[in-house]
């Protein structure tokens, strides 16, 4: 559904405004706290048009008096919206953070409805007409409190708001898990396979009705149906001829993209080698789940086991996230653990973080530890928002650059507060004046 997203600044009566689109049927003003802070977006009907409306309101964190704060936690809700509504207070009129917000809304390029609110009876229309020096066209004047004026307005917003969402997806909802094995040749790809399918192997396009890609199959393990996407290219040996190195890495760029998590096969017996880093990082560049298998495990002596730890701490470091399992696919130790972990990383790649938790805990630490001087300026952060999960993309709107440093600890704190096992974090910072 297309997002129509309501921003503004503190107190200019957005919730109210949310409430009176959705009919008063939602109760998100006089919510209890904590349940609505992030609980933000409701669908909704206007005209016969069904949408989804984004109520900023519930957001609003300690920064009192930080007109950039106001204007970054919009800015987030902007991203992820197909149109704006921005309420002004007419009785107030156009203060400091009602243009900064102006300016940040046409930057988005977002198309815009303007609600001049708390216009109650008749003679406050000129405070209205005052609004028209936003530069943002014809201030709609309304009483979101009685009503007043509220049908023209959502006339104005349904025209404005596109058939259907422009704005990225939400994640693919199957019923069934997508998994990738990836590896280097050799390390035990297709064993792996074998050993899960065991006889249960059902070639997908034999399912009824199925219309997933015939190269797929699904396979069960852990009394569960799971589906290994693009086994095709695990059963037929792709041939070593010159070239094979980049159809490699294409195949498992096809793969880890179709699947919610990466499995990459390492062979525990040999030493890492750069293709197997190589193929770590597609699946984070990817953006998808990521489990790391030793595989070998019975030819793996203590020797070989210690060297594996060393190897790990230095080259697997950036991915100590990642569940790591042992197992023998030949013999078939320990691949029962497989589907364990696998939860795990879908969990932590599924992760939403509430908004309001996320700012309460960016609060904190950077009261602890706030970001180092650099060049006598001291970065802070204003507002952050997790704008999707699958996976968890966080933007956090700072007055400054953040360190690499500081980016890195941040992360870090997150995992271990919030929990995200087993998935890349992409951490998006935008500064503001
Ligand atoms: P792929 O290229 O990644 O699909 O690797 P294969 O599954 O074809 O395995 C490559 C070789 O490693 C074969 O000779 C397998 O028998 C052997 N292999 C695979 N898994 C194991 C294992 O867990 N232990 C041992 N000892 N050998 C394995």
């Amino acid at each position: 559904l297309p997002v129509l997203a309501v921003v503004g600044r503190p107190n200019v009566g957005k919730s109210t405004l949310v409430n009176r689109v959705l009919g008063r049927r939602e109760a998100v003003v006089q919510d209890v706290p904590g349940v609505t802070r992030d609980r933000v977006s409701y669908p909704a009907e206007w005209a016969g048009k069904r949408f989804t409306i984004v109520d900023t309101g519930g957001w609003e964190i300690d920064v009192a008096g930080l007109d950039a704060a106001v204007a970054a936690q919009a800015e987030a809700a902007v991203d992820l919206a197909d149109a704006v509504l921005l309420v002004v207070d007419a009785r107030v009129g156009v203060t400091e953070a009602d243009d900064r917000i102006v300016k940040m809304l046409r930057r988005s390029g977002k198309p815009v409805v303007l609600a001049a609110n708390k216009v109650d009876s008749p003679v406050q229309e000129g405070d209205a007409a005052a609004l028209w020096a936003l530069g943002l066209g014809e201030p709609y004047a309304v009483s979101a409190l009685h009503g007043r004026g509220s049908g023209e307005l959502l006339d104005a917003a349904v025209a404005i708001l596109p058939e259907v969402s422009a704005v990225a997806g939400p994640e693919r909802s199957d019923d069934l898990h997508r998994i990738a094995l990836v590896g280097r040749p050799n390390v035990g790809k297709s064993s792996l396979l074998n050993q899960l399918a065991g006889s249960e192997r059902v070639v997908v396009n034999e399912l009824a009705g199925t219309t997933r890609d015939p190269v797929d199959e699904v396979v069960e393990f852990d009394g569960r149906q799971w589906v290994l996407v693009d086994t095709a290219g695990i059963r037929r040996r792709i041939r070593q001829a010159r070239g094979a190195d980049y159809y490699a890495v294409l195949r498992t760029q096809g793969a880890v993209e179709k699947a919610e998590v990466g499995v990459v096969l390492l062979d525990a017996s040999e030493a890492i080698t750069e293709q197997d880093i190589r193929v770590i990082q597609q699946v984070v560049d990817a953006g998808r789940a990521l489990v790391i298998v030793n595989n070998k495990w019975d030819l793996v002596d203590e020797d070989r086991r210690k060297q594996l730890e060393w190897e790990a701490d230095h080259e697997l470091a950036h991915v100590d996230w990642a569940p790591r399992i042992n197992l023998s696919a030949r013999t078939g130790w320990h691949t029962n653990r497989l589907a364990r972990a696998l939860d795990t990383a879908l969990a932590g790649w599924n992760t939403r973080v509430p908004t309001g938790r996320l700012n309460a805990f960016l609060g904190e630490l950077q009261a602890a530890t706030p970001h180092p001087v650099r060049g006598g300026k001291q970065p802070r952060i204003l507002f952050a928002t997790q704008v999707q999960a699958a996976p968890p993309r966080i933007v956090i709107f700072t007055t400054g650059f953040l360190d690499a440093g500081y980016r890195r600890f941040i992360e870090n704190r997150l995992r271990e507060e919030f929990g995200f096992v087993g998935t890349p974090i992409q951490i998006g910072v935008r500064v503001r004046e």
